[in-house]
C-alpha cells in the first residue's frame, strides 16, 4: 500500500477499511492537590459526586440494554461498579474529610484496585473495568466528554493506546470499521474481540500517536499498513480488492479444500453452548477446540460430574455426527479457575497449569474424564479428548492410557517447545496432536502472550515458531497421524495456507474467521501452499515471512 504517509503495525484481523479517524479519549491522571473543600461546601460536593456517578451508571446501563450477550454483561458489570455502595461510601468519606470530588474518586478507587490486584486471577483483571468506570466519573465531574469509545455520527476507524474490555464490549461493526492500537498483541483481548466481530485490526502500531483526529485513513489488516490521506485511486483499488475478498468469503461453502482438491478440515474453537450455536451456523465441519475451562472461569467450586455432563452435552448436541475435540481443563496462568489454580505462583505461565494441575488434584481430571465419557456416549460422532500443556513423553503416555480405557481417541496439544522437539516420540504414544500456536509462540519466543509491549515477538509469523510447526506437521505425515492447529495462527487466511503446505490436516478457529480461511484455501493450489511453507522458514523475521508467502500465494 503506497500513499502520502504510510505507517505500520502487526496485522491481526484482515480486511481493508477506509474512514475518518476517531481517537478513544483517555483521562489525564488527577494531580495531587492541597485544595481543601470548605466545610459548608462539602455536602454540595457530595451531591455533585453522586450525580456524576448516577449519570455514568445510567449511561452504562442504557448501553447494556442496547447490547446482547457478553458485551451486555460486561457493560452491566461496569454500571454495577458505579453504583457500588462500598465504593461510594469510600468516596463520600473522603469528601467529608475535605477532599475535592475528583481526588476522592481517584483515591477511593485506588483502594479497591489494590484489593483486586492482591486477590489476583480474575479479580485482578477487573481492575481495568474499575479504572474505566473511575475515568468516566472523573470526566463527568470535570465536565469533559465521556472517555472510552466515542459514539460517532458515521463510520470511523478507532485509534487507541489499547482498549479496555468495556470499550470492546459495545463495538458496532457498522460504525467502527477498523481498529488500530499502539499497544496490544495478536492474542490480546482487543484482537480476539475484533476477530469475533470481523473488524479489521492492527495492533502494536508504534507511531500511532502521530495520527490526528478526524483525518482520512485507509488501513490494510492483511499487511498491517495504514495510510493517512491516501491517494484516492489507490484507496479505490484496495477497497475493490477487499470487497472481492468479502464476496468470496460470503459465497464460500465447505467442505474445505484447495483449488486443486486437497481436502482440509476446518473446525471451530468454542467455549460454551453459545459458541457452539455460532459455530453451527458457520461452515465448520465440527469442533476443533472446546476450551472447557472457560465454562468454569466464574464459578467458585468444581461442578458435579452430572453438571459437567450437562454442560458438555449441551455443546455436543449442536454437532450431531460431527467430530468434536475437547480439551481437558487448562486452568492456571491466563485462565484462572478458582477451584483448580495454584495461587501465588511467582511465574504462573511456567507454573502448575494445564495437565500439570492433575499432579495436585488428580480427581479433578478423572471426574472431568468421567463426564466427557458420558457426554461422548450420548454423541453419535467421534469424540476426541486432548490434554493441554504436555511437556514430557511420560505425561502423554499416561494421559493416553486414561482416555483409551474408554475407547476414545487421545491427543495432546503442542504448546511446549519440548513436545515439538521430541514430536516423533510423542506421536508413538497418542492418536493425534493439535498445535496451540498462542502458547507455543509465547514459549518459543520467551515473550508473554498478553504483554502489550512484546507484540513483535508474539507474532504468529515468527520463523522460529513456523519451523517448529513444520517439524510437527512433517512428523504427523510420517506417522500417518492427524496434526491440527487450533491457535490464532489458523485464523489468518494466508498463514492457514502455509500450514496446509506444511502438512497440517485440520485448522480450528473462531467461527467468524471460517469463511475467510475457507475461501482463501479455495483460491490456492497445494503446490503454492507447499512452496510458501518452504519459503517462510527461511525468512529472517515475521514481515519477511509474510511477504514471501503472499508473493507465492498471490501469483497467478
Ligand atoms: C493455544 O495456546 O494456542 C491455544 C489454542 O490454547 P489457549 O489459547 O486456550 O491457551
Ligand atoms: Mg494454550
Amino acid at each position: 500500500m503506497k500513499a502520502s504517509l504510510t505507517l505500520s503495525g502487526t496485522p491481526v484481523v484482515p480486511g481493508v477499511s477506509h474512514a475518518k479517524t476517531a481517537w478513544i479519549r483517555s483521562v489525564p491522571e488527577p494531580e495531587e492537590t492541597s485544595e481543601i473543600i470548605p466545610e459548608d461546601a462539602r455536602s454540595s460536593e457530595i451531591e455533585r459526586f453522586n450525580a456524576a456517578a448516577d449519570t455514568v451508571a445510567q449511561r452504562l446501563k442504557d448501553r447494556a440494554a442496547n447490547t446482547v450477550g457478553t458485551a451486555s454483561d460486561i457493560l452491566a458489570v461496569a454500571a454495577g461498579f458505579a453504583t457500588d455502595r462500598g465504593w461510594r461510601r469510600e468516596v463520600v468519606k473522603r469528601i467529608e474529610g475535605g477532599a475535592p470530588a475528583v481526588q476522592a474518586v481517584a483515591q477511593a478507587t485506588q483502594v479497591f484496585v489494590d484489593i483486586f490486584r492482591q486477590a489476583g486471577g480474575l479479580m485482578a483483571e477487573r481492575q481495568t473495568d474499575l479504572l474505566d468506570m473511575r475515568n468516566r466519573v472523573i470526566a463527568e465531574l470535570r465536565g469533559e466528554p465521556e472517555p472510552g469509545v466515542p459514539i460517532p455520527d458515521g463510520p470511523v476507524i478507532l485509534l487507541a493506546d489499547d482498549l479496555a474490555p468495556a470499550d470492546t464490549a459495545a463495538l458496532d461493526p457498522e460504525l467502527i470499521r477498523g481498529i488500530i492500537t499502539r499497544l496490544g498483541g495478536p492474542t490480546s483481548h482487543t484482537s480476539i474481540i475484533c476477530r469475533q466481530l470481523g473488524i479489521p485490526c492492527i495492533v502494536a502500531a508504534r507511531e500511532l500517536s502521530d495520527v490526528p483526529e478526524g483525518v482520512d485513513l485507509i488501513m490494510d489488516g492483511d499487511s498491517g499498513e495504514f495510510s493517512i490521506s491516501p491517494d484516492p485511486d489507490e484507496a479505490d483499488v484496495l477497497a475493490k480488492t477487499d470487497a472481492e475478498r468479502r464476496r468470496l468469503a460470503r459465497e464460500w461453502h465447505g467442505p474445505a479444500q484447495t483449488q486443486d482438491g486437497h481436502p482440509i478440515e476446518i473446525l471451530a474453537n468454542i467455549q460454551d453452548e453459545a459458541g457452539a450455536i455460532r459455530a453451527e451456523a458457520s461452515e465448520a465441519a465440527g469442533i476443533g477446540l472446546f476450551r472447557t475451562e472457560l465454562s468454569f472461569l466464574n464459578i467458585p467450586s468444581e461442578p458435579s460430574v452430572e453438571e459437567q455432563v450437562r454442560i458438555y452435552s449441551s455443546v455436543f448436541g449442536h454437532f450431531p455426527g460431527a467430530k468434536i475435540v475437547v480439551r481437558t481443563l487448562d486452568a492456571g496462568s491466563d485462565k484462572p479457575v478458582a477451584f483448580a489454580s495454584v495461587p501465588d505462583e511467582e511465574n504462573p505461565a511456567l507454573g502448575v497449569r494445564g495437565l500439570r494441575t492433575s499432579g495436585i488434584d488428580m480427581g479433578l481430571l478423572t471426574r472431568q474424564i468421567d463426564a466427557l465419557v458420558e457426554a461422548a456416549k450420548r454423541h453419535d460422532g467421534p469424540s476426541w479428548i486432548m490434554a493441554p500443556m504436555v511437556s514430557t513423553v511420560a505425561e502423554a503416555r499416561w494421559f493416553a492410557s486414561l482416555i483409551r480405557e474408554h475407547d476414545l481417541k487421545a491427543g495432546i496439544m503442542i504448546e511446549v517447545p519440548a513436545a515439538a522437539i521430541m514430536i516423533d516420540q510423542f506421536l508413538e504414544e497418542i492418536d493425534f496432536v493439535s498445535i496451540g500456536t498462542n502458547d507455543l509462540t509465547q514459549y518459543v519466543m520467551a515473550a508473554d502472550r498478553g504483554n502489550a509491549n512484546l507484540a513483535t515477538y508474539t507474532d504468529n509469523w515468527q520463523p522460529a515458531v513456523l519451523a517448529l510447526i513444520q517439524r510437527v506437521a512433517e512428523a504427523g505425515v510420517r506417522h500417518g497421524k492427524p496434526v491440527g492447529v487450533c491457535g490464532e495462527a489458523a485464523a489468518d487466511p494466508n498463514l492457514a495456507a502455509v500450514l496446509v503446505g506444511m502438512g497440517v490436516t485440520s485448522l480450528s478457529m473462531a467461527s467468524g474467521a471460517i469463511p475467510y480461511v475457507g475461501s482463501r484455501l479455495a483460491n490456492v493450489t497445494l503446490e503454492q501452499c507447499q512452496e510458501a511453507a518452504a519459503a517462510v522458514v527461511k525468512a529472517s523475521d515475521p514481515n519477511e515471512a509474510r511477504q514471501v508467502a503472499l508473493a507465492i500465494l498471490n501469483a497467478d
